[in-house]
């Protein structure tokens, strides 16, 4: 096997368990793997530290497989793994959207896998889970005892691997779309089109929790920006939400949003859908002098890389502040970020720079971060990306 060697004092991260080896810390390799390649990584020393998965052109240069150098790295590898993942989860529902492999969170570098009723989809955004996506795709028909995947390797992250995106079919005759069950409201996810894998499985617990807020406030007016296929939207008029406006630029996740309330059998007339970019809907909004009880705000990854995250954070303020400019008094921001590179710590203060700035005092009433299918590992904070807040104001 390749041995990659560090340089002095580079092993340091590696000892806390984080899976990642940045192209800066590799002093030399013994050979030239190929994209994927398992290698073992290597101390300045000498010291075996784990088994990688190696990938030439990403600044992750190697992801770590296992830190026990003992193990092989081989289609019961990852048959071991995938049934840790599945079993660390509860159990899965008929009809239920459930996460079953969050990547390093479940000692799965690059591998993501949701369950949408009984059809997988799986994206493979590394070397490591490229090289390895046969006998993945194996395990996850063992394990699971379905037979259809779609594969939506399709991703952005891929092209920082080298890897080209791939979509479609990997196994059996897995359907474009489905149908899920998710607290008893029923969501169509574009398995073939829609974003990642096709539904924001990590907001699960946070719509619940929303619905239980419109609950409490029978008849409220409320809005929801960055509505994707309306899985807040829903959740506010299933609640008992007098009126809810739902804003986001994308079409066809509006008329998935407009088929969801007809499935569901809620009175369309409750539900606006504006196909808008929320900046502009909010200022205009702002203009006409209109207010809501809830305000959703959910936006897409504003900072994507570490070096974005200065515009990312003038962009959640500016949200933000236009939020807090529409918002009643007593009512309730509920706001988001899925950016890695903002930390909760970081994004409180941008919020709470916002309030300040709209000239409105606000109490946080509970944090927010993705749902329990989409664990985080300690000696990986990155895993933790998703972080809200339910702010009210005063
Ligand atoms: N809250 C949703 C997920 C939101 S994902 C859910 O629970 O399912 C972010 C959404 O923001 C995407 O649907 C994307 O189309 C939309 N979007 C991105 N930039 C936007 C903009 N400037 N204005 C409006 N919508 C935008």
């Amino acid at each position: 096997m390749i041995d990659a060697f560090l340089k002095a004092g580079k092993e340091k991260s590696l000892a806390r368990h984080h899976p990642w080896v940045f192209s800066g810390a590799v002093d030399k390799v013994s050979a030239e793997p190929q994209p994927g390649e398992t290698v073992r990584i290597r101390s300045h020393g000498g010291a075996v530290l784990g088994l990688a998965a190696y990938s030439p052109k990403s600044q992750i240069r190697a992801r770590v497989w296992t830190f026990d150098a003992r193990l092989s790295i081989d289609a019961r590898f990852f048959a071991d793994r995938i049934a840790q993942s599945i079993g660390r989860r509860r159990k899965h529902l008929p009809g239920m959207g459930m996460r079953l492999v969050h990547g390093e969170s479940d000692g799965l570098p690059g591998l993501i896998v949701d369950r949408y009723g009984d059809t997988l989809v799986a994206q493979f955004l590394s070397t490591g889970a490229e090289k390895w996506r046969g006998e993945i795709a194996d395990a996850l028909q063992e394990a699971t005892g379905l037979t259809d995947i779609y594969e939506r390797s399709d991703a952005d992250v891929r092209q920082l691997e080298g890897l080209a995106p791939r979509s479609g079919p990997l196994r059996g005759a897995p359907p474009e779309s489905a149908h899920i069950e998710e607290h008893g409201i029923r969501m169509s996810v574009d398995i073939a089109n829609g974003h990642k894998t096709g539904f924001y499985l990590d907001q699960s617990e946070n719509r619940r929790i929303v619905r239980d807020l419109a609950a409490a406030r029978p008849g409220m007016e409320a809005l929801n920006c960055f509505c994707y296929t309306g899985g807040f939207s829903l959740s506010l008029l299933a609640g008992g939400a007098g009126h809810v406006t739902s804003i986001d630029s994308s079409g066809p996740a509006l008329e998935i949003a407009h088929a969801n309330v007809q499935a569901n059998g809620l009175d369309h007339k409750r539900a606006e859908w504006r196909e808008d970019d929320v900046f502009n809907a909010l200022r205009d909004m702002r203009n006409t002098g209109r207010s809501f009880d809830l305000i959703v705000l959910d936006p897409p990854k504003f900072a994507p890389t570490p070096a974005s995250v200065e515009r990312a954070a003038r962009a959640y303020k500016d949200i933000n502040l236009l939020g807090f400019k529409l918002l009643k008094p007593g009512g309730r921001l509920v706001t988001f970020s899925c950016s890695g590179g903002v930390s909760a710590d970081l994004f409180q203060k941008i919020v709470a720079g916002a309030a300040l700035d709209a000239g409105i005092d606000a109490l946080i009433e509970q944090r927010l971060s993705g749902a329990a299918d989409h664990p985080v590992r300690l000696a990986f904070p990155e895993g933790e990306y998703l972080k809200g807040l339910i702010l009210r104001r005063d």
